[in-house]
């Protein structure tokens, strides 16, 4: 840490900021990015900042991911003005520009760099803990889609390309299974064989968008619970930030990856699978909140495929795991040695948890799709 924040004391007067810093510090939970709050006195009035060194290990390109996040930012700024919603500095991110007017700055090391403000009086919770709270996740990814439906312009940047696409996925994990490098095929032959049975319907999504049955639309592809910053004094979500993965996609990517983490009240890696359970009640709450900003917009074809989305999604990441554990644990980070295994297994059980409940989920669409 010490490094990086003198590496950002370096270069901090070159972003656009007005007044004298007293204070720089880390700051958040965030696991991709390098997170500091800054604090200035402006003609006597404290003001924060946050900036952020961005991964570029993950981002191969930051200057289009920045690019991606200014356009993304300022129509949704220029929407609540248009609309004149109260207390706009808090309902979007404010990019702040270098002084020669770039979305970044680079430090001496090659580090890309951004600022925002800072949104105060506001927190990011780490976990959906009831049905109100999925409900809420739920409608601040929906308003989200909302307020970008209508950006004009060129395509955004491939952030990361390919994330959602179940079928290079497959090709990857095919040529893991292939070449079976760490031997540990045999270890995991249960679960290649339910993705292997899987893999046609897996498809069900990218094929859909290929053949221009579903839309391309704006997606956030991070809708956790602590990328959403709520009202300190209990005025419900503010705003939806951490904003590097927005892309091309589908509505149904973000909605079906909230299905996958916002249905169960076990963690991505618990063992115990009979504690990984799709709960019903907290997919009602958060398709209430989904459509309460995303009914509106969504097409047939899209409502279609809302139970479906959240299986879908489920798979990826199961598929995702079982590649990265046949090629040796090199994509996520692990804790014992069957860990991405023991991942996988957990999103295959969730699967099964959905699948068994498959008609009372598509019966709480419909109840909540009709017009
Ligand atoms: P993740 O691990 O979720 O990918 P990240 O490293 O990309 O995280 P962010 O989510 O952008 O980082 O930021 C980390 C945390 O810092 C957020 O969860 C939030 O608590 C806080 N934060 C970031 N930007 C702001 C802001 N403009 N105003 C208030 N808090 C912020
Ligand atoms: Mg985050
Ligand atoms: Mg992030």
């Amino acid at each position: 840490e010490r490094g990086k924040i003198s590496l950002l004391e370096e270069i901090i007067p070159q972003f656009a900021i007005y007044g004298e810093l007293e204070n720089l510090k880390p700051f958040g939970k965030g696991h991709i990015n390098d997170t500091f709050l800054s604090t200035w006195n402006q003609a006597g009035a404290r003001v924060r900042y946050t900036h952020q060194r961005i991964n570029d290990h993950v981002f191969a390109k930051p200057d289009e991911v920045m690019d991606n996040i200014l356009r993304v930012a300022n129509h949704i700024a220029k929407k609540l003005s248009d609309q004149e919603i109260p207390d706009r500095s808090r309902r979007a991110l404010t990019v702040i520009l270098s002084r020669d007017g770039k979305p970044w700055v680079k430090d001496a090391d090659g580090g890309w760099w951004r600022s925002y403000c800072f949104i105060e009086n506001a927190h990011a919770r780490e976990l959906a803990e009831s049905p109100e709270e999925a409900k809420l996740l739920g409608q601040s990814a929906g308003l989200f889609q909302k307020q970008l439906a209508d950006l004009g312009g060129p395509r955004l940047f491939e952030a990361i390309p390919n994330f959602h696409n179940m079928e290079t996925r497959y090709t990857r994990f095919h040529e893991a299974l292939d070449k079976d490098e760490h031997k540990r095929a045999k270890t995991s032959e249960k679960e290649t064989a339910f993705l292997l049975e899987n893999e046609k319907r897996g498809g069900v999504l990218i094929r859909s968008m290929r053949e221009g049955r579903i839309p391309e639309r704006i997606c956030h592809n991070d809708t956790k619970m602590n990328n959403i910053l709520l009202d300190d004094a209990g005025g419900g979500s503010l705003c939806v930030i951490d904003l590097d993965t927005v892309m091309p996609g589908s509505s149904l990517f973000d909605w079906g990856d909230l299905v996958r983490t916002v249905t169960t009240r076990a963690e991505e890696d618990e063992r115990d699978l009979s504690k990984v359970i799709f709960d019903t009640a907290y997919f009602r709450a958060l398709l209430e909140g989904y459509l309460s900003e995303a009914r509106d917009f969504l097409i047939p074809e899209e409502l279609k495929l809302l139970v479906e989305a959240g299986r879908n999604i489920t798979q990826i990441m199961g598929l995702r795991f079982l590649t990265d554990y046949l090629e040796g644990d090199h994509y996520y980070h692990i804790a014992r040695p069957d860990h991405n295994l023991d991942r996988c297994r957990n999103q295959l059980a969730l699967i099964h948890s959905m699948d068994n409940q498959w008609d009372e989920a598509e019966r709480i669409v419909k109840e909540l799709t009709i017009a």
